[in-house]
């Protein structure tokens, strides 16, 4: 189902003490500024899951995610932490295909679709990334590069499974950067994606997708890029490191 979502990647940042005093200011910035219909997702380092999930009360609209998971289902893979494990601990959400870990940790395409076997087959909803370099904008390369990622990335999926994937569009020249896509931007490849995955899977559930978008997105520039008819919300780097700019972005549409 389509929905707004404002998710919060923490990245490798905050002590365990740093992150629960985040989680606990985002419950309650949330509880005194409740956004209409928005669902938060908090994606900390993964020692932090169990602790940052104990915050946030049952029946609330802030879920917590993962900022990655293992290809393998389980076994000899040291460091490696299993999509299994992550679901044990009542989380909802995976972050799959940053642009960081394709970048420095070499993720291709072949290891993504393993990764998303094993959150969907342990009843996690992946966030699958995608989103072009600046040399590939500035070659006009951009909607190819990500058209193949989707393809390459999702396509394999029946339509029951894809209906459980949000797509993040992050240009990577906007990630942690400071520039963010301007709001033309960000629609034209919003709507890009959408007609791409209705070729594939048809208008209805084209329509139900929801697509965030990624890159420098702050308190003070989430309105407009929100007000975009195919932007259902954001993923957030530096700005969800903020409990009051967090909230501040999911009250923004
Ligand atoms: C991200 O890393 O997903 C991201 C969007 O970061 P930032 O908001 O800091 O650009």
């Amino acid at each position: 189902m389509r929905k707004k979502i404002v998710a919060g990647n923490w990245k490798m940042n905050l002590t365990f003490a740093e992150a629960q005093l985040l989680a606990s200011d985002v419950v309650k910035e949330f509880a005194a500024n409740t956004p209409d219909g928005v669902e938060l997702v908090l994606c900390p380092s993964f020692p932090f899951i169990m602790e940052v999930h104990a915050k946030i009360p049952s029946n609330s609209s802030i879920s917590v995610g993962a900022q990655n998971c293992a290809s393998e289902s389980a076994g000899a893979y040291t460091g490696e932490v299993s999509a299994k494990m992550i679901s044990s601990l009542g989380v909802t959400y995976v972050i799959l295909g940053h642009s960081e870990r394709r970048a420095m940790f070499h993720e291709t395409d072949e290891l993504l679709v393993k990764k998303l076997g094993q959150v969907l087959t342990n009843n996690l909803n992946p966030i699958f990334c995608c989103g072009e370099t600046l040399a590939e904008r500035e070659a006009g390369k951009h909607f190819e590069i990500i058209k193949n990622q989707l393809v390459n990335g999702l396509f394999h999926l029946a339509s029951a499974d894809f209906a459980k994937v949000v797509i993040a569009y992050e240009p990577v020249w906007a990630i942690g950067t400071g520039v963010t896509a301007s709001s033309a931007q960000a629609q034209e490849i919003h709507q890009f994606i959408r007609e791409v995955v209705t070729d594939k899977y048809g208008d209805a559930v084209a329509i139900d997708c929801s697509i965030l978008y990624g890159g420098s997105c702050n308190a003070a520039n989430a309105k407009e890029l929100f007000a975009n008819a195919d932007v259902d919300g954001g993923l957030i780097g530096g700005a969800a490191l903020k409990a009051k700019d967090f909230v501040a972005i999911a009250n923004s549409f």
